[in-house]
Formats: structure tokens, C-alpha cells, sequence
């Protein structure tokens, strides 16, 4: 798939060796390592360091989002992203599966309702306990933990700043930035920011956001708005283009059109024009249809928007040091080794250019890096076929190119796209519509047919895909796949049967076992 391409063509060839030389240790320094933000990279990078005996410290800063909202140490996707986002898509599962459970001879007095106020509470405790886990393990680790805001002097001098302002300066032999983005605001859009929330504040909302409007089409917006509506709430898509852009678009379709019919309304090709507060306390949104130019409103409870991430930089005082970004993206420039355009600052995660935005890559990055400064490994975090799930309402998992981008790669008549519409063995005796339940491996066309992208929408995709990770990393063929057994009844095996072709124009439903 597209995002998955653009990480392997950024990734340059190892320049590991030529910014050896540029790494110091030093005991004239504070520290060994000094890690800016303890999220996902920060707290993995600064906790393995610590394992070759190095003085370690980490900074980590939240800064309240536009609505207040405030968190604790861990990042993105502990307190407002991965964690959450997946406990609450749970939640929405579990409502689907109390539905499924009567026609499996459950009794189930109706009507069946969802309480956010048991539900969001919950998740917020676990995510303390985790807080309070990652300073215990930092603890242990001989980490140290300061809750200081950092920003960049020069390559080995940070100056730290406390919630009160006050300042302190540290200095160490190497220092990494990891300090992730933010959700942006669309602030042309009057309102936007006085009236709207991000994803930094949907879970900790301490009521129930209600009618929702949900602004945008990627990851973000199309998981939130699929649990939302998953807990039974009024919820609406506005998709000012195509849904998760650089995905492989027929499988993106799938998944919008299962949200679909599964409750969630869509808004194609329109945009937000301005969000106003009415006496009543909600919120008229107006939007201009793109197509037809025509101007529609309607009201709603929250306006989410879901429009994309801002590096977070700003407190970083990166023009001082003279670090080169990326203009457009606001992101730090890296070479393969995590190496900045400044020597002996390193950037890891979210916040360098051309890395996927995704828990285990920033973690892996981290740890790899941690190693080759003092652990003496040489080994470059690979950011090839790196696999991913959208958790939305019918989970979508891929690993690999998408069908478009191997058709630009290899052309059509270069790859041979293998597809089945299966049904799980769970939707039969609880009657649930499977026509988006959808398999498509994309392979090369000529000799064992190297398997060059997996997509996989179904229940639990993001387990499925796992493995099939595992096999593409290894340069998993086609042949092999048919050479592998089954296991019988699930949904994964169904892919190990897959046969038809998308060339053939066959039908690809499959059909008993
Ligand atoms: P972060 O985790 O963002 O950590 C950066 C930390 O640095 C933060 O604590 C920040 O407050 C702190 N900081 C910033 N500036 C400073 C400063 N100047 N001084 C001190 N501290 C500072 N990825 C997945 O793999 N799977 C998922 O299911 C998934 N779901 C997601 C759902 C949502 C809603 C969102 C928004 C993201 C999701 N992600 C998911 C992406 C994932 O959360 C990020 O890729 C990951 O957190 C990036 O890690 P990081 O270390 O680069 O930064
Ligand atoms: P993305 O940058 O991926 O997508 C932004 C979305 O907002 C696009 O649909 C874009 O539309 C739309 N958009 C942008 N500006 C506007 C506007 N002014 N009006 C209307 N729509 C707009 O951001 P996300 O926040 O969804 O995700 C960020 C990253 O976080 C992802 O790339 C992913 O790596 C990570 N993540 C991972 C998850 C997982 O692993 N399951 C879950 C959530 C996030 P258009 O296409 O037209 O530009």
C-alpha cells in the first residue's frame, strides 16, 4: 500500500558507520542519553540504553489540549491513541457479539444500552495504572524521570522547563528527539477550534459525546467514528476525498461501506464551512458539498476532528541548533540511522521524516538505536513491510504494497492479484452480512509468485495479520502459501486457500469448506 511504500522508498541504505564516528560518550556530561518525550521511541529508547549501564533521563511534557484535556507519561498511544482507541472498539464489539449472543439461545432483556459513564471511567483507570507502571519500570530501570518540558541548546545541552517555568539545564553525550505530534485543528474553519475536540479529548470526555460529527477519512477519524457508532451513537463521516488514502482503495471501500451499513453515516466529497454554538448548547455545523457546491447543516452534540497530525516541535528551538526539517511536513530530516543533520541528536518515532506513525515502529527505533549507541550492534531498524490494522467496526490489516501500488511498481501484467469474499463461521448462526469480508494477496506473476501485499478485512484482522507479516518479512511466495496447512474452522485459512484470480474474472465467494 501507498503509506507502506513511501517508508521503504525514504529509508536509504545504511550510513551507519560514517555517524559512528560523530557519537560521544563522555563523563563530562550530565548524562549518557538524554530522551525529549516518553512516549512509545522515548520511554523503549531510554529504558534499553539503561540496560548497558548508561545514565539515562527522560523528559516527558503533556501539554493540555485546546479543550483542557491533560495526561500522564507514556504519550500518544498509551493515553490517547492505541490504548483507548482499541478499548473502546471493544466495547462497540462486545455490543455487536450481545446481539449475536441471542441468536445463539442467549435471553437478553432489550432494550440493550451503552453507558459511557461505566465505560470511559474504566478505561481511563487502566491507562493510570499504565502511567503509573511506566515510572515504576523507569524507576527500576535507573531512568530518570523528569516531567520537564525540553527544548535544544546546542548538541549536547538541553534546557528543561518545570509546569511552574522553572528552568533547568542538562547536558549529555547524545540526545533524542521523540516527541510525536498533535492533532491538528483546521483553524481556517470558524469554530473549529472553540467548539471542536481531537482524539486528544474523545476519551476523556466525562460525558457522552452524543451525536457526533467526525471530520476526515483516515485511521483516526474511521476508527473513532466506527466505535461511536459501534456504542450506539448518532455518528456521521465527512470525507472530503477518498477514505484511508494510500491504502488499497477496493478494501478502504469495503470498510467504509460495512461502517455503513452498520449505522454510520457518510458526507462524501464535502467539507465543513464553519461550526456555530446555539442557545441550546449544540452545534450547527454548516458544509459545502463539493461536487454540486451546494451548502447543507444539521446539528450535532460534538464535532471531532480527526484531519491529521502536527509534528510537535514547537517547543524544540530546532532552527537554533540549525536542524534541518522537512518544510512541508515540519518533521526532522533522518538518515537510516536515526541521525539528525545535527551531531549526536537523533530523532525517532512520529516526529522524523518518512517513518510510519505506529506504536512498534517508533519502539523498535528506539530500542535499535539504543543498541548501536552503546550496545554495540550495528543493526538498522528496517522499516520494510511493516504490517498495520485499522480497528475499525470490520478490522482491515495489511502488510505490503496495495494492488495500485504494485500496478505501478510491476504493472498489471507483472503481478497476479489472488481474492475471495469468504464468510466467518461466527456471522452464519447470528445472521450477519458478510459481504465485506474480503481477502486480497497481491503477488508477483512470474516463477514462485513472491507475495508483495496482504489485505485481510474480518473479525480479529489484526491477529490474522500478525503472522502473515512474519511470512511476507521472510519473502513468503505464493507457492509456499499453498504449501502451507490450514487450521479448521477459521477465518485465516481461508487465505491459504485462496485460488482465484482477479484476471480470471471467476466469482472469489467462497463456498463451503
Ligand atoms: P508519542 O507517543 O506521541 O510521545 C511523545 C511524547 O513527548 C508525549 O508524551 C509528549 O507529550 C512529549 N513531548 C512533546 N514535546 C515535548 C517536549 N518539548 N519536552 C518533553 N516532552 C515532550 N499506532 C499503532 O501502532 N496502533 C494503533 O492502534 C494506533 N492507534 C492510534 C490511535 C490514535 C487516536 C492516534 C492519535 C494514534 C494512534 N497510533 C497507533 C499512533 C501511535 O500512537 C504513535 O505512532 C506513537 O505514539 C508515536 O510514538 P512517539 O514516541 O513518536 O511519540
Ligand atoms: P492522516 O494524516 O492519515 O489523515 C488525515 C485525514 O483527514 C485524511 O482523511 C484527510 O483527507 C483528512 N483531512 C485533512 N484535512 C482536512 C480538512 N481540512 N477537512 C476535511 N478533511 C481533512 O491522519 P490520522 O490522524 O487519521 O492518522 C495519523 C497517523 O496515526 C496515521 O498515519 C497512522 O500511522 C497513525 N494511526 C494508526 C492507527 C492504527 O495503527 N490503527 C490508528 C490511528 C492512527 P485527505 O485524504 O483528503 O487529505
Amino acid at each position: 500500500m501507498a503509506a507502506l511504500c513511501k517508508w521503504r522508498h525514504r529509508l536509504k541504505p545504511a550510513a551507519f558507520f560514517q555517524n559512528a564516528a560523530r557519537r560521544q560518550l563522555s563523563d563530562k556530561h550530565d548524562y549518557d542519553l538524554l530522551v525529549i518525550g516518553g512516549g512509545s521511541g522515548g520511554l523503549a529508547c531510554s529504558k534499553e540504553a539503561a540496560q548497558f549501564g548508561k545514565k539515562v533521563a527522560v523528559l516527558d511534557y503533556v501539554e493540555s489540549s485546546p479543550k483542557g484535556t491533560k495526561w500522564g507519561l507514556g504519550g500518544t498511544c498509551m493515553n490517547v491513541g492505541c490504548i483507548p482507541k482499541k478499548l473502546m472498539h471493544q466495547a462497540a464489539l462486545l455490543g455487536g457479539a450481545v446481539k449475536d449472543a441471542q441468536k445463539y439461545g442467549w435471553r437478553i432483556p432489550s432494550p440493550i444500552t451503552h453507558d459511557w459513564l461505566t465505560m470511559a471511567p474504566a478505561v481511563q483507570d487502566y491507562i493510570r495504572s499504565l502511567n503509573w507502571g511506566h515510572r515504576v519500570q523507569l524507576q527500576d530501570k535507573k531512568v530518570k524521570y523528569l516531567n520537564l518540558k525540553g527544548s535544544l541548546m546546542d548538541g549536547h545541552t538541553v534546557r528543561a522547563v518545570s509546569k511552574t517555568g522553572k528552568e533547568s539545564v542538562f547536558t549529555a553525550g547524545n540526545i533524542v528527539i521523540a516527541t510525536g505530534g498533535r492533532p491538528k485543528y483546521p483553524t481556517h474553519i470558524p469554530g473549529s477550534l472553540e467548539y471542536g475536540i481531537s482524539s486528544d479529548d474523545i476519551f476523556w470526555l466525562k460525558e457522552s459525546p452524543g451525536k457526533t460529527l467526525v471530520v476526515g477519512a483516515s485511521y483516526v477519524a474511521l476508527e473513532c467514528a466506527g466505535f461511536l457508532t459501534g456504542i450506539g451513537l448518532d455518528t456521521s463521516v465527512m470525507v472530503r476525498s477518498i477514505p484511508l488514502r494510500g491504502f488499497d482503495q477496493q478494501i478502504a471501500c469495503l470498510v467504509t461501506d460495512y461502517m455503513g451499513s452498520y449505522g454510520t453515516k457518510f458526507h462524501w466529497k464535502c467539507s465543513p464551512s464553519k461550526v456555530e454554538k446555539l442557545e441550546t448548547g449544540r452545534l450547527l455545523v454548516s458544509w459545502t458539498d463539493l461536487d454540486s457546491g451546494k451548502e447543507d447543516q444539521d446539528t450535532f452534540d460534538t464535532v471531532l476532528w480527526a484531519v491529521g497530525r502536527t509534528p510537535e516541535t514547537r517547543a524544540l528551538n530546532l532552527e537554533k541548533v540549525g536542524m534541518k526539517m522537512n518544510r512541508e511536513t515540519g518533521k526532522i530530516i533522518v538518515s537510516a540511522d536515526e541521525a539528525t543533520s545535527v551531531p549526536h541528536i537523533y530523532a525517532i518515532g512520529d516526529i522524523a521524516e518518512g517513518r510510519p506513525e505506529l506504536t512498534p515502529t517508533a519502539i523498535q527505533a528506539g530500542k535499535l538505536l539504543a543498541r548501536r549507541l552503546f550496545g554495540k550492534s550495528s543493526e538498522l531498524m528496517d522499516y520494510d513491510c511493516v504490517p498495520t490494522t485499522v480497528f475499525t467496526p470490520l478490522e482491515y490489516g495489511s502488510v505490503g504494497l496495495s494492488e495500485e501500488e504494485a500496478v505501478r511498481m510491476h504493472g498489471e501484467d507483472g503481478i497476479e492479484v489472488f481474492h475471495a469474499f469468504y464468510k466467518p463461521l461466527e456471522f452464519t448462526v447470528a445472521e450477519r452480512d458478510a459481504s465485506q469480508c474480503y481477502i486480497k494477496m497481491v503477488c508477483l506473476r512470474e516463477g514462485a509468485q513472491r507475495i508483495l501485499g496482504f489485505h485481510f478485512t474480518g473479525p480479529n484482522a489484526g491477529e490474522v495479520t500478525q503472522g502473515f507479516a512474519l511470512a511476507i518479512k521472510c519473502g513468503a511466495t505464493y507457492t509456499q502459501l499453498m504449501a502451507t496447512v490450514g487450521i479448521h474452522p477459521t477465518s485465516a485459512e481461508e487465505i491459504i486457500k485462496l485460488n482465484i484470480t482477479k484476471r480470471s474474472g471467476l466469482d472469489p465467494t467462497v463456498t463451503g469448506c
